[in-house]
């Protein structure tokens, strides 16, 4: 039998590739569009696969009709990845943030519980929740400390969907993610600036970049490879949160140099703007991939400059075919 996955997120970076992957493995793929956005379809063409998946308007908000939708599409695995995804922002919009990543969380797992408690499903969590650690290495047993709304935010929808794991044995888990890109990174976003910065420096169409704090170090890995991991959570034996990521964090810094040498920009090009420092900021966090590679046999196959090098790779292809990205 066809199995049924229902993703929201669906228009973002990992939607789209989870999307990919579902379709590629013999799912049915139903994607959400929030209804209180206009969302672009974009990633959904530029992967091809806009064509094979049912996309359906919801309002994530309103626990009716996502207690409708699930009756209507009765799928077997839900992926909530619907969220204010940014850091930065929910500094400037931190109720929409609390409230766009915690309420939709709670209204897919009321409808599992009254509706169809078999439905398994995937929360995605992040480091962001560790904030600034003692030790930079994140272990599972690791305590929260979140610094910003939007860690705020996953704090509570994780513990929300672990409450919900617990008082009524739904099969609901939380990927505790770090960072992962990818070619279809939102304007916005560090890699997604810096690859049209770096692209613009080297056609001469801007003469400078400017950027915050670079000396902040992070995990990073390539978001294709972390969707396989959010399926495979979907997929153990018991439910269990996972710590998806490489083991390894690398400063701003250094990608930003990365990319420009490959790029062959001077980084006498690059500015430190200190009004884009973010009002609280994680200085070093990397996670122990260890439990995942045992658990789930998950392994990251590219470091951050391995993905910074398939994502310039990627970009340079679009832009010699003559195509744009959205802005
Ligand atoms: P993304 O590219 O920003 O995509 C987010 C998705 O959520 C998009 O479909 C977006 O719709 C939708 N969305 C945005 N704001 C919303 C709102 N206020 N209400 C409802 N939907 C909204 O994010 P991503 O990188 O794919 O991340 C997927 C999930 O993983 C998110 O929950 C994110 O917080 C989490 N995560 C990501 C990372 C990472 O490094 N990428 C790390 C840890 C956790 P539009 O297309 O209309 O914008």
């Amino acid at each position: 039998m066809m199995r049924r996955a229902l993703i929201t997120g669906i228009t973002g970076q990992d939607g789209c590739y989870l999307a990919r992957l579902l379709l590629d493995r013999g799912y049915e793929v139903v994607g959400i569009l929030d209804d209180s956005r206009y969302s672009s379809l974009w990633n959904l063409s530029y992967l091809g696969i806009l064509p094979m998946v049912r996309l359906l308007r919801v309002k994530l908000l309103d626990y009716i009709e996502v207690q409708r939708v699930l009756l209507e599409v009765r799928p077997s695995e839900v992926y909530s990845l619907a969220a204010q995804s940014s850091v930065s922002k929910s500094f400037q919009e931190p109720a929409v943030t609390i409230k766009a990543n915690l309420e939709a969380v709670m209204n897919w797992l009321e409808a599992i519980r009254m509706l169809s408690p078999d439905v398994r499903l995937y929360h995605a969590s992040s480091s962001e929740m560790y904030g600034n650690v003692t030790n930079a290495c994140v272990e599972p047993t690791t305590l929260f400390n979140p610094i910003s709304p939007y860690a705020v935010s996953k704090v509570a929808a994780h513990q929300l969907v672990r409450s919900y794991r617990t008082a009524y044995n739904i099969f609901a888990v939380s990927g505790i993610l770090f960072n992962h890109e990818s070619m279809l990174r939102k304007k916005g976003f560090f890699t997604r600036k810096l690859m049209d910065g770096a692209l613009d420096l080297s056609t001469g169409s801007v003469s400078s970049l400017s950027f915050g704090n670079l000396d902040v170090r992070r995990d990073f890995g390539y978001a294709p490879d972390y969707v396989e991991a959010m399926w495979l959570m979907l997929h153990q034996g018991q439910p269990e949160d996972q710590l998806i990521c490489t083991g390894k964090s690398v400063s701003l810094r250094d990608i930003v140099n990365h990319v420009f040498m490959r790029m062959n920009v001077s980084t006498d090009r690059l500015h430190i703007d200190a009004s884009l420092y973010r009002p609280a900021e994680i200085e070093d966090i990397y996670g122990a991939p260890s439990y995942a590679t045992e658990k789930l046999s998950w392994t990251s196959h590219y470091d951050a400059f391995g993905a910074m090098d398939l994502i310039l790779e990627e970009r340079l292809k679009l832009l010699h075919s003559g195509q744009v990205m959205p802005a």
